[in-house]
Formats: C-alpha cells, structure tokens, sequence
C-alpha cells in the first residue's frame, strides 16, 4: 500500500468502478427485451419524443424533456449541467429513459488535439486512437456520452472548408483512420464511464460537393461511391460505430437525408448496422429547400422512411409523427424500429444503469498534465516537413538570434484550430512562447508583420436555414490578433537583426471549417507580400504554414526563395512546444500528406488515385492535362520529408501468383542513408492492369511507419488479402479480376520501386 502514488490510487479506484458498471451491463437479448416492454408502455408521442433532440437546455427544452418529447440533447456539457438535465429525464418524466447527451467533440475536448487532417498526417493509428481515448475520457467527464465524431467524409478538394475535420483524400488512410477514432471514442465497451457513443459522419459522399461549396449537390456515379466515399463508413460500422450522423447534400437526386438507398439498402441490409442515425442539423427541415418535400410533414415522413432515426433540431418529427401514425401514412412498425434502435444504443451505452456523471472527474480528468503530453505527442507526429534545403533544419538551439515573425507566431486561438470544443485560447502554448522556452539564450526579434484581423469569417444568417455557427471555443479566430500596429517594415527590421528567420503564415481557423468554403487558395491578406519582404533580406528562412488546407506555396517552394517549410496545420493546445521540439530536432518530422497537394486553383481536383484515360501524359500534345500548365500537384499524396534520408531497394514479390482467395505478400529493404535517426512512413500501392471497370493508376493498401538508425537497413513485408484487391463491376458486384497487378513500395504515391504478380483464376 505504501508507495503507490495516489494517480495509481486514482486509476485502480477508476478500474475498479468501471469493472463495476460493466459487470450490470444487460447482454443483447435482454436488451431487446427491455426495448420491447418499454415499446408497450410508449404513447405515439413519447415515440417521437425519443426520436428527438434539441440545442441547449433553455426552460421550454427542459419542460419538454419531462413530458417525454426528447430523447436528447446537444451542446449540454459540464457535469453539473448535464446532470441536472439528465435528471428531469430519468427521475420526472414518465417512462424515465435516459437522454443521450451530444457534443461535437472534433479535436478534443478541452485538451485540444490536431485537426483530424493534421492527425491523419500521422499515419499512426495507434497514436490516433490513443487521442481520441483522452478525448472520450475528458467528454465522459463532462457528461458528454456522445460525440458527432469522427467524420469521415473523402475530399478532394481543397476548397471545400471541411477538408479540415477528415483524413483527406484516400479512402484506405481514410479507413484506418475512421476505425482507429471509432475505437478510441468507444474503447472496448461503449458502457464504461470513459467511453463516448461515436456518431460517424456526414453519411455519405457530403465531400463531393461541387465546386467545393459546402451543402453543395453531389452527383457522383454508383462506382465512385463504392469505392472512394462509403469505404471510411463501413469501416467504421465494423469497428462497431454506435451511431451515423446523416449528411446536409444531396445525393444523385436523393437527399443523403432522405436515401432510402444508402440509409437502409446499404447500412442496414447490406452492412447489417443496428445502430441508430441522426440528422444533421436541421437536415430535415431542409429537405422542403432541396426541394423533395412539400411540407414538414412530408419532410419527416421521407426521412424516417428512408432511415433517419433521430431528427437533430428542428423538431419535425415531434409535430408530424403522431399525425403522420394517425392517418396511416406512417406504418407503426417503422416508428417502432427507428426507436428501437435509439433505445439499443442507450441500453449499450449502459445510460439506464449510469445515466449520470462523475462530478469529481471533471476535477481529475480534464486538462491534466498526461493529457497535454499525449496531444503534444500526437502533435509532433502531425508536422509535415516539404521542404528542406541545405539540412537548414533543424536549428542548433544555441542560436544567438533568431527572427519570429508573422501573423501566426503568438495568436493562441489560430493553434487550437478549426472545432476546438470546450478549449481555452488561454491553454494554448503559441509558437512563439515554444520557441522561447527551447531556444532559452537566444535574443528574439518578434514582429506580426501583418494583421489578419480583417479576416473573420463571414457570419451569414441564411434564410432558408438556421443552420448553427459551429460551436467552436475559438469563435471566429481571425479576430484575435489584437497587439498594436505592426507592419512589414517591422518585421524586415527584425529579420535583419537575426541569424535565421522562423516566419508562421497561414489561414486563420476560422476560414476553415463548416461554410468556409474558399475560391482561392491564396495566402490571406497581405502574408505573400510580407514572405517576399522577409525571404528578400536573405537570412537562413524556415516557413511555418498553419492552415487546414494545403495554400498556394509555389513562390515559397521555388528553389531561390525559401529553402525550409513546414505544414504545420493547427496543433493544438500544445502546438507551440510541438512546432519547437521540431524546430529545434528534439523529434524529427514523420508525418506525410493525406492529400495531394495543388500548385494552384485551377488543377482541383487533384488526386493520385485518378484513372488513366484513354491518353495518359506522354510527350505530345494530344494527351490529358492542360496545354500550359502542369497537371502534376506540387507534392503528392503521401509524401513528407524527414531530417534524414531513406533509399528504398530489392522489391521482392513473395507470392508471384496468388489465388483471388490467397494472400499476396510483398517486400522491400528501406535503409537510412542519411546522419540521424528517422521515420518513414513505407507505403504499398497496388494497380489492376486490367478489369471490368478502368481502375485508379495507384491505389493505397497498406502502410507502416518504420524508425531507421542512421545506416540502419530493414526489409518491409506488407501482406494483403487479395480480395481487398477487386474492384466493382458495371452492376456493382464486388470482383476480384485474374491477371497481372502492379505493385510499389514507396515513400509517396509517384515513387517507389515496382514490380508485379499474377492473380490466378481460382
Ligand atoms: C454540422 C455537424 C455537427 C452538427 C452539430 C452541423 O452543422 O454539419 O458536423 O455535428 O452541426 O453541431
């Protein structure tokens, strides 16, 4: 007993509770019989009310709460306050059924993380995973028992705002991704008190939206689908997702809201999940915009039909259900099923055993120093090295002088990112205070160079919909820059006093996001005109990019401007340590782009898993692209650089001819060639020669992160199921074609060393 530290105290008490609740938690069939006896007792109304859930817990929510209208509620966050209103559910209404409590939980709770884009950078499931753990035990001690996360939308393009909140472009990464959140929000048991119910989302395709306007219309064919947008949502139902968020888009015609096709054909008939799925918000409501329902009523009615369970906001199901029962439109059993399938989740989530919050864990599990260390760790693997001529980086840390400058530099809102929950500007360490604590001699020049105060998001209120401001802590980021003047001149001065130059540039975060859509990628406001100024005085220059998206670089990346830069995305609580421990070399960059990287506007959408066309890229005029311009991104997907080097040899193909049922296993010698240990992220591509439909000219299968001494050499075997290998046909039956497949190892998806092997016919 003597010895052990109280936090070991804390944790086995923890264990122990927690073994506790587990061991009351019903099985499934006496789940479903609980569902069934408290069907009996439910009036029509108290159906829909289940369906339903309201914003906040304003005195009429509440009231509504007690006479059995809601099943839940969103934005109810702190112990006490979600307590209380849990309270009025469980002890005042009359079948006392717990609420659920919702909260957008993107990056964090209040120890905020990386962006998912910058996470996803990592390609460290693991890691990922292990964040969003944290995540669900600092909701969980808040009252929050659901999160709208993760969201797992593929997008394409940069332009749209919400590229940010997902994993990119890839549907494998996208995949491992949304599985490893998935896991990480819900742990073993989604009824331990530190796990959260994952609602992923936006289901489905809403990252197709056309030119990259958010709620934009998708029309996209059943193939693309398939094989690019669904992939990340299956993997998430099979890492058990309790619920799915339906998307705000339409969908080919058909609301994803109101898709009977995916809601029910493919969720529930083909992937057999038994979870429930929520609206977005107001999503329902917006069916009459989009034009597929006259009325509310009739809104309601096709989004039950089609598979929607809960009704997020706007209150339609509530007012039309009882009515739509009563006069024969609605068929009971189809009410009963959507309710069913929210009290199956509730039941799971152990809310009738434990509807309530520890109030004492607020106090012990939010913002704590393990916490902190954990979303630095995550933030350090997220950095993307591009650039980094001459080995500028890392800096020595007995540099004498160094020039911080830049709108980025000190803003602490701009570290926290795009969807920061409950987090704190006031938490957030900036890159300036980082570097200053590292770089502990140096004499540092600081100037802003320029302000962005000017470029707050636009709030519009649309008269078609309320949609919310997303409930953001950081509110509109562009604000916060609120020093004195500064000016270019300053931060000229202060780069010619300095032995190098560390410039942070960037989007503030609020530009990104939900309806922060952008029709440039341009640096905002005058930062191009600031990075020209300070590359121009010519001192040793690392540029910092803090954006959720990639930004046209092409002046930066040119090879007489700036010889270092670092995407940098928004890191977090602890991103100015993380960007310092880089800077200086205490971690070495690891991470890789999770998407390819545009030189300008006019090349989106750009991706590396494209098809071949008829006329590929040769040297004539008569093939793709443009008749000026480069169809090539400035970096592709998958690439990053490391303060070592890596060279990538002997591609081996274990299994040259394997069955479509076998298992094809690959591998190659990657080796250290440079001075200093270093990670790479060795990464498998595969390519269909031939199939019934034009296949991708890569196609992501397999990854892993490998730390190489300096001189060190290892081999990497990558093993794939060749059934994971096919393609859909024209009718969307999943195949797996016989004949030749191409093969890389690789650093990125246009290098790598090749080789092939042969898919037999059985
Ligand atoms: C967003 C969702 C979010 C919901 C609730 C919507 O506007 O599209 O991603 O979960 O609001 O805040």
């Amino acid at each position: 007993m003597v010895g052990l530290r109280r936090s070991a105290w804390v944790a086995l008490v923890a264990l122990y509770l927690s073994s506790r609740v587990l061991a009351q938690q019903p099985n499934d069939g006496e789940i479903e019989r609980r569902v069934d006896g408290l069907l009996k007792q439910m009036t029509v109304e108290e159906k829909a009310g289940q369906l339903t859930q309201f914003t906040g817990v304003k005195p009429p929510i509440l009231d509504q709460v007690k006479q059995g209208q809601v099943g839940s509620l969103l934005n109810v966050y702190g112990a006490e306050e979600a307590n209380a209103a849990q309270r009025i559910a469980v002890e005042q209404s009359r079948l006392k059924i717990p609420l659920i409590l919702g909260y957008d939980v993107i990056h964090g709770y209040r120890t905020i993380f990386p962006v998912p884009l910058a996470s996803a950078s990592s390609f460290d499931p693991a890691l990922i995973e292990q964040s969003e753990r944290v995540a669900a035990k600092e909701a969980t001690a808040a009252g929050v028992k659901w999160v709208f996360a993760p969201m797992v939308d593929i997008a394409r393009d940069p332009r749209w705002g919400r590229i940010v909140e997902g994993s990119g472009e890839d549907p494998y990464l996208g995949s491992i991704v949304a599985a490893a959140r998935v896991r990480g929000f819900q742990g073993a048991n989604i009824a331990d008190p530190q796990s959260v119910v994952a609602s992923t989302k936006h289901y489905v395709a809403y990252g197709a939206a056309e030119g990259g306007r958010d709620y934009n219309t998708v029309d996209i064919s059943g193939q693309l689908l398939r094989e690019v947008y669904l992939p990340p949502f299956y993997a998430a139902v099979q890492a058990g997702t309790g619920t799915l968020m339906s998307a705000f888009n339409d969908l080919n015609g058909v609301p994803a809201t109101a898709n009977h096709h995916t809601l029910t054909e493919i969720l529930r008939d083909e992937w057999k999940f038994d979870g429930f799925v929520v609206s977005d918000y107001n999503a329902i409501k917006e069916l009459i915009a989009h034009g597929v329902a006259g009325d509310g009523p009739e809104a309601a009615f096709k989004a039950i039909e089609a598979g929607v369970d809960m009704n997020m906001a706007d209150g339609l199901y509530l007012s039309s259900i009882p009515q739509l029962v009563q006069s024969g439109k609605l068929p009971m059993s189809v009410l009963d099923e959507a309710v069913r399938r929210i009290l199956r989740v509730k039941f799971r989530a152990g809310l009738f055993e434990h509807p309530y919050a520890d109030p004492a864990r607020e106090k012990t599990d939010i913002l704590t120093a393990e916490n902190l260390q954990a979303s630095r760790r995550m933030a350090q693997e997220s950095v993307v090295l591009l650039k980094n001529q001459n080995n500028l980086l890392p800096l020595g840390k007995s540099i004498k002088t160094l020039a911080v400058i830049g709108p980025m530099a000190d803003d602490k809102a701009t570290q926290l990112g795009s969807w920061a929950g409950q987090g704190q500007a006031k938490d957030a360490v900036t890159p300036l205070e980082g570097i200053r604590s590292q770089a502990a001699k140096a004499q540092i020049f600081f100037s802003e160079g320029v302000t962005l105060a000017s470029l707050a998001p636009r709030v519009e209120t649309s008269s078609i919909t309320a949609a919310p401001a997303p409930s953001s802590a950081t509110g509109a980021p562009g604000v916060s820059v609120t020093r004195g003047p500064t000016s270019i001149e300053d931060a000229v001065n202060a780069a010619k006093k300095a032995d190098a130059v560390i410039l942070f540039l960037g989007e503030p975060a609020g530009m990104t996001g939900e309806a922060s859509s952008r029709a440039t990628l341009d640096l905002p406001g005058k930062q191009q005109e600031l990075l020209e100024a300070v590359a121009a005085v010519g001192k040793p220059l690392a540029l910092v990019l803090e954006s959720g998206r990639p930004l046209d670089i092409r002046w930066a990346n040119h090879s007489d401007h700036v010889p270092a830069i670092l995407q940098a995305w928004y890191l977090g609580t602890e991103a100015g340590n993380a960007i310092a421990d880089i800077l200086f070399g205490d971690v070495s960059p690891s991470a890789r782009l999770p998407f390819s990287w545009p030189q300008f506007i006019g090349q989106i959408p750009v991706y590396y898993n494209h098809k071949s066309t008829g006329r590929p890229t040769s040297d004539d005029r008569w093939h793709t692209g443009y008749q000026y311009e480069s169809m090539e991104p400035l970096f592709p997907f998958g690439y990053g650089l490391t303060y070592t080097s890596f060279k990538y040899s002997n591609l081996r193909v274990v299994t040259p001819n394997v069955s479509p049922v076998g298992t094809v296993r690959v591998t190659a010698d990657v080796q250290n060639t440079g001075s200093r240990t270093g990670t790479e992220v060795v990464q498998l591509y595969v390519h269909d020669r031939v199939a019934p439909t034009s296949r991708p000219v890569r196609e992501l299968k397999g990854f892993s992160r490998l730390t190489l001494a300096p001189g060190e050499s290892k081999a990497v075997e990558f093993s794939v199921s060749v059934k994971d290998l096919g393609s859909y046909d024209p009718q969307m039956a999943w195949v797996v074609p016989a004949g030749t497949y191409d093969v890389w190892i690789a650093p990125n998806a246009i290098e790598g060393v090749q080789g092939t092997f042969e898919v037999g016919e059985k």
